[in-house]
């Protein structure tokens, strides 16, 4: 039976002059609206107690399974308002399929697809005034957060016979706030975000952690991001620390690295994967070696290379630096035409401008 949400409204809602200072520059991930949404599911009960409620701290006991044995996954998707006001969203049928498959892996309940969409229903219908209005093209949303973990007060080591549900949601400014910029990657082989039957294709907070060490090795070296390759052999491009990547060859093929268990799913990657052979292109899913990358810059077969997610949409990527040496696949007159035309053409369907022909947008 889907699950039925009880609603307590917030008496201290942020008020209309303070939410629009914030609403006019929220850059990502500082603000959040008035409510939350919480779900609890036991071993003996299944999924209950849903709820609206106002925003605010979550009591975890010490013991709380999630501190110690990161039992945990999340979800990432955005909220669009459309020129007539009203409200969408991105596929999440394909964000609900995810996270059953992180849940699956960590060893948690799962969340029915309904009930998971029927939650950002419930958030954005009760903070809909924390939807920014997306005037002139602005590329501002609110950012969807689902989370799960093992709240139960255990030190045993076992899935969790208690589990808490949460949304909440935070509103988003323009990701490139002065245009979109290429941004410079660091290859790490120091470091793994994760291995061969790991958790790497499932969104659990594990992954992100173990990203960071990578990801501060590349800002040592003056580059914006990490890109990680397989752990056993250190020779195939995986993606970023939250970004899948594609190479794009000057003959039309378009490449992104195929999903071996270690990659994650990104809901971008398919999108694109789907909507290339409309804008002319020869999707690949495989393996790419690191050197392809590295002679294809040099030789100049490579036309573009960007990477992409629901934060950014799509991202160029510019230069590649690693232990001892660079490349860069950028010539005297480079355009990054290709990226750009997927990312105006996502854009324009999360928006609402363009023909929705697939269906991937549903009304919250
Ligand atoms: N890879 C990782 C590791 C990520 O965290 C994300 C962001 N969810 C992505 C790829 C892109 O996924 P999506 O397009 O679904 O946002």
């Amino acid at each position: 039976m889907a699950l039925q949400f009880t609603v307590s409204e917030s008496t201290g809602r942020v008020g209309d002059a303070e939410r629009a200072k914030i609403l006019a520059n929220p850059g990502f991930g500082n603000y959040f609206t008035d409510h939350m949404v919480t779900a609890t599911w036991s071993d003996a009960d299944g999924w209950h107690d849903a709820a609206v409620t106002p925003y605010g701290p979550i009591a975890l006991d010490p013991a709380a399974a999630v501190l110690h044995y990161a039992q945990e996954i999340f979800e990432g998707m955005k909220a669009y308002r459309h020129a007539d006001g009203t409200v969408w969203t991105f596929r999440p049928e394909a964000n609900a399929a995810r996270f059953a498959r992180s849940a699956h892996r960590l060893a948690l309940p799962v969340l029915p697809e309904d009930d998971f969409v029927q939650s950002l229903r419930e958030i954005v219908a009760i903070d809909k005034a924390w939807v920014p209005e997306a005037a002139d093209g602005a590329e501002t949303s609110l950012y969807l957060r689902p989370f799960m973990f093992a709240s139960e007060a255990f030190l045993g080591v076992r899935p969790a016979k208690k589990v808490t549900y949460c949304v909440i949601a935070s509103p988003a400014g323009a990701y490139f706030s002065g245009g979109v910029k290429p941004v410079s990657l660091w290859i790490s082989t120091d470091f793994a975000r994760a291995g061969e039957g790991g958790t790497g294709a499932a969104k659990c907070g594990g992954n992100y952690a173990s990203s960071l060490a990578g990801q501060l090795e590349g800002i040592d070296h003056d580059c914006d991001q990490a890109v990680f390759l397989d752990s056993s052999t250190h020779t195939y491009i995986e993606e970023l620390g939250g970004m899948n990547l594609f190479i794009v060859y000057r003959d039309g093929r378009i490449v992104t690295p195929e999903l071996t268990g270690s990659i994650l799913e990104g809901v971008t990657r398919s999108s694109i994967l789907e909507l290339a052979k409309e804008l002319g292109l020869s999707p690949e899913e495989r393996r790419i070696p690191i050197q392809e990358w590295k002679d294809g810059a040099e030789s100049g077969e490579i036309a573009e290379v960007f990477a992409c997610g629901t934060a950014a949409v799509v991202t160029p990527v510019g230069e590649l630096r690693w232990d001892g040496g660079s490349c860069d696949h950028r010539r005297d007159g480079h355009t990054d035409e290709i990226a750009l035309k997927i990312r105006s053409t996502l854009l324009d369907i999360q928006y609402g401008r363009a023909e929705d022909a697939r269906g991937w947008m549903t009304q919250l």
